[in-house]
């Protein structure tokens, strides 16, 4: 160990009292200074020689060197260290600035109190920090109150490093002492929505993006699941890049997707609605069979392929034959019953692709397409098409246990391309269809023979 001469060492100790940045003084009990440093003297706006052998009294006034005496005297007679902050006036300039004092006894040789140390350290930054920090933290609580946003804390390191605060435990409802309770992360996750959540949680800590968002259900303590928005960023990280701690929100966004989910219901009630517009438009509500619009619609497509294709078409006019003694003898209903069995005779004596339409009353008519090109052949078609529907018609009816029987009266015309249209052709068929009622009834007739 080197040794020194006490010359020496009360330069070192000089030194040492000169290089500490704070603030440092030695008073006797009588309160009158021994020794401080240049910080302390500067303070005062004075030198270290000027302040030695003075009080306080000269260089704060009276009233603040009988604080400071009263502050001593308890050092020295508890014989503790006292700490306080406060300001540290000075005659030489206006200090706003806060410190911290710490004045401490000091013991002579024998161990009796011979003075008191103080040491004033300007903490002022820190206090700017921690005013700083704390205004922070209230507007960021404001904010997460006005939005009503949860947060969570995730210790990734640990199998149970979840940690909520009160406001997500209460939109699950849990008590407000579990945000001290780490948990699992996603044993709260509805099963459906955790592969999703898992996903979009391993892509942010991958760091492919750059935060965790995720919506998904969890479980409320009373069992139903509340839908909830997550958003989250990892906030540490070891040296290495692994993760080590995320933070987050939590958003109850239940209403929203109960909204979402009421806007699809309404919108598919509306898609039914508008598809029973459109069917109701379109058809005959007795029978459903396509009404006259509708057929006049795939007569003039009919028209438009037969000229494509060259290949004839027919129509098919029906007009039951004394309907009205059904409808006179056993009731309207019964009527209405015949209507809709005759509706499906006829969807049975043709091919999808035709169109059996009720025109109104007892009218129906049916509207073949594809049929040769040859108009001999495909007058041969059209014809067994209507003895095959004359036949099937002229099968008894079981009506309410009550056996019916009723006939057709049928008109054909026949068609190949466009050039003579829709109306004119029903026209026709209608003619035709007379020509049938004239000829007794229950037969078919050929427009033009
Ligand atoms: P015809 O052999 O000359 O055709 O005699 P018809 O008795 O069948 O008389 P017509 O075809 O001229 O009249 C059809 C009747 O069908 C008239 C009407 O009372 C009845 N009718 C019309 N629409 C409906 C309906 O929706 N339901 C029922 N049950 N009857 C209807
Ligand atoms: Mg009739």
């Amino acid at each position: 160990m080197a040794t020194h001469d006490a010359s020496t060492l009360l330069d070192l100790l000089h030194n040492v009292l000169e290089t500490i940045p704070d603030r440092v003084w030695l008073k006797d009990l009588n309160g009158v200074h021994l020794v401080c440093n240049t910080a302390f003297a500067e303070h005062l706006g004075a030198t270290s020689e000027q302040i030695v052998g003075t009080g306080d009294a000269q260089w704060v006034g009276a009233d603040r060197a009988i604080e400071f005496r009263a502050a001593d005297r308890l050092v020295i007679e508890t014989g503790k260290t006292l700490t306080f902050e406060g300001p540290m006036p000075s005659p030489a300039h206006n200090d706003p600035r806060m410190y911290e004092v710490v004045k401490t006894p000091m013991r002579g040789s024998n161990g009796q109190t011979i003075g008191v140390l103080g040491m004033a350290r300007d903490i002022q930054d820190r206090k700017d920090a921690e005013t700083l920090l704390r205004d922070t933290t209230e507007q960021l609580e404001l904010a997460l109150i006005g939005a009503e946003l949860g947060c969570w804390d995730h210790d990734l390191r640990i199998e149970k490093g979840y940690f909520l605060d009160e406001r997500s435990c209460a939109m699950l409802g849990r008590d407000p002492a579990e945000r001290n309770h780490g948990r699992a992360w996603g044993h709260l996750i509805h099963p459906d929505d955790l592969p999703g959540t898992l996903e979009a949680m391993r892509a942010h800590l991958s760091g492919a993006v750059p935060a965790y968002e995720a919506e998904y259900r969890a479980r409320h303590t009373d069992g139903h699941w509340v839908w909830m928005s997550n958003r989250g960023k990892v906030v540490q990280r070891e040296p290495g890049g692994k993760p080590l701690r995320m933070v987050g929100t939590l958003m109850d966004i239940s209403k929203r997707k109960q909204a979402e989910a009421d806007l699809l219901a309404t919108q598919a009630q509306l898609q039914a609605s508008l598809t029973a517009i459109e069917h109701l438009a379109f058809h005959d509500t007795l029978t459903g069979l396509p009404n006259r619009r509708m057929l006049n619609d795939r007569l003039e497509t009919a028209l438009l392929a037969s000229q494509r294709n060259r290949t004839h078409g027919a129509l098919l006019f029906l007009d039951l034959d004394k309907f009205k003694y059904l409808n006179d003898n056993h009731g309207h209903d019964m009527g209405d019953r015949m209507l809709q069995e005759v509706a499906l005779r006829l969807q049975q004596c043709v091919r999808a692709v035709d169109t059996v339409a009720r025109l109104g009353g007892d009218e129906f008519v049916v509207l073949i397409q594809g049929l040769s090109q040859d108009p001999q052949d495909a007058k041969h078609h059209a014809a067994t098409v209507g003895y095959k529907i004359l036949s099937s018609l002229n099968e008894p009816y079981a009506l309410q246990g009550v056996a019916h029987t009723i006939t057709p009266s049928i008109g054909a015309t026949l068609f190949l391309g466009a050039a003579v249209d829709g109306p004119e052709l029903l026209r026709q068929a209608d003619s035709a269809m007379y020509d049938a009622k004239s000829e007794g009834r229950n037969t078919l007739c050929f427009y033009g023979k």
